[in-house]
């Protein structure tokens, strides 16, 4: 099995801050944000939705002790 990388850009998992996984594909974290920008310029309200989201979240995840 290969090592997972980015299916957009083609960046390794260890050379990305984070790397999402789906049924068929990877994404790392710079070009989910890019994807975050494309949308949010053509959707505003998409945008306004992201940043309720965004405000819900805690600011770091909970660990596990
Ligand atoms: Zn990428």
């Amino acid at each position: 099995m290969t090592t997972p990388a980015c299916s957009f850009c083609g960046k390794p998992q260890a050379e990305a801050l984070r790397l999402v996984a789906g049924p068929q594909a990877f994404i790392c974290d710079e070009c989910a944000m890019l994807a975050v920008q494309m949308i949010s310029i053509q959707h505003p309200t998409w945008r306004e939705r992201l940043m309720r989201t965004l405000a819900l979240l805690p600011d770091r995840p909970r660990e596990k002790s």
